[in-house]
C-alpha cells in the first residue's frame, strides 16, 4: 500500500461534508482510490455490515460507527441513519458513509444522499464495484459475453419489508432478461425459482450462487433453476449471496481463474460450444 496516492489532484474532504463511498464487495483491493482517499481524510466513518473490517483500517484515526442492517428486516433505522449523518455533518465532522459494493446499487445510497441534500449537507458520491459484477467476476462468471447476452438484469430478491418485491414482474423478467443477477435473493429463492420456471425458463437453466464473494470465505455453487433450493440447503450456504441465472454461468467451466491459479485445469475450454469463435472474431 503506497503511503501517498499517485498524482496530486485528489479531492479534499472538508468539515461538514458527507462522502457516500462504495467499499466494493469485500476484497479490500477492490476499493477505489477515491474511497481510499476519503478514508484517509475522514474523522468519522459510518459503515454497513458488509464492509470488510480491513478496509476500516485505512481510517485508523477516525471514529468508526456501525450502521449495518442485514437480511431485509424492516428498517425504521434507515431514517435514523440518514439523520445521524446530517447531525455529524452539522457538527463539522469529515464524514465518510461507507457502503458495501456501490452505494447506489440496492444500497439505499440514493435515499441517504437525498436526505442529506434536503438538509443542505454537501455530498460527494464515490461509486464502487458492485457485488453483482465484481463478485461474479471473482467466481469466473462474466456478466456479459458476446455469445450469451446483450443485456443483464439486476433485481433484488426482497423489498424494504423483507417480502419478495411485489413490483417485480417475474413473467416479464423471465421472458426478457437474458441473464438475471439477483441481490438479496436467498430468503425467497424458492419462490423466485418457481416464478421463473412458471414463466418459461427451463428447469435445467444454469444458476450460480456466490456467497461472500471476493473474500476468503467465497463459495460458489453451480446448480440449476430446478435444483437450486435443495442444493443450497445441502451445501449449507449462507448470505450474503449473489445469484446468477443464465448461460453466462457455463463460462465458469473455463474462466474459474481462482481454481486455475490453484493448479486446476479448465473443465471445458469451450463450454458454449463456440470453438469457431476465435476464427470469426
Ligand atoms: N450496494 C451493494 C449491494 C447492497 S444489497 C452492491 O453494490 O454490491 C446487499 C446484497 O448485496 C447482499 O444481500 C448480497 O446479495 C449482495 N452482496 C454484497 N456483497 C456481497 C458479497 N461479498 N458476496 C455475495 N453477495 C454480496
Amino acid at each position: 500500500m503506497p503511503a501517498s496516492l499517485p498524482g496530486s489532484d485528489w479531492p479534499t474532504l472538508s468539515p461538514g461534508w458527507v462522502w457516500l463511498c462504495g467499499a466494493g464487495p469485500g476484497d479490500p483491493g477492490l476499493v477505489t482510490l477515491h474511497t481510499l482517499n476519503a478514508l484517509r481524510q475522514a474523522d468519522v466513518v459510518v459503515y454497513d455490515a458488509l464492509v470488510a473490517p480491513a478496509i476500516l483500517d485505512w481510517a485508523p484515526g477516525a471514529e468508526h460507527i456501525h450502521a449495518g442492517k442485514r437480511g431485509g428486516k424492516p428498517s425504521p433505522q434507515q431514517r435514523d441513519i440518514s439523520l445521524h449523518l446530517v447531525a455529524l455533518a452539522r457538527a463539522s465532522r469529515r464524514v465518510v458513509r461507507l457502503k458495501g459494493g456501490d452505494p447506489f446499487v440496492f444500497g439505499r445510497g440514493g435515499e441517504e444522499a437525498q436526505t442529506l441534500i434536503q438538509h443542505g449537507i454537501p455530498v460527494r458520491i464515490v461509486p464502487g464495484i458492485s457485488a453483482g459484477i465484481g463478485g461474479l467476476a471473482y467466481a469466473g462468471i462474466p456478466v456479459t459475453h458476446r455469445d450469451v447476452n446483450q443485456s443483464v438484469t439486476f433485481v433484488t430478491g426482497h423489498d424494504q419489508s423483507g417480502e419478495a418485491p411485489s413490483s417485480l414482474d417475474w413473467g416479464a423478467i423471465s421472458r426478457g432478461a437474458q441473464v438475471v443477477v439477483i441481490y438479496m435473493g436467498m430468503k425467497h429463492i424458492a419462490r423466485i425459482a418457481d416464478e421463473l420456471i412458471a414463466a418459461g425458463r427451463p428447469v435445467d437453466e444454469p444458476v450460480a450462487v456466490v456467497t461472500s464473494a471476493t473474500t476468503r470465505e467465497q463459495r460458489v455453487l453451480e446448480t440449476t433453476l430446478g435444483t437450486i433450493v435443495a442444493d443450497i440447503d445441502a451445501a449449507g450456504l449462507e448470505p450474503p449471496a449473489i445469484v446468477c441465472v443464465g448461460r453466462a454461468v457455463l463460462m465458469r467451466q473455463v474462466l474459474d481463474w481462482q481454481a486455475l491459479a490453484g493448479g486446476q485445469i479448465p473443465r471445458d475450454l469451450d463450454p458454449l460450444g463456440r470453438e469457431t469463435d476465435a476464427k470469426t472474431a
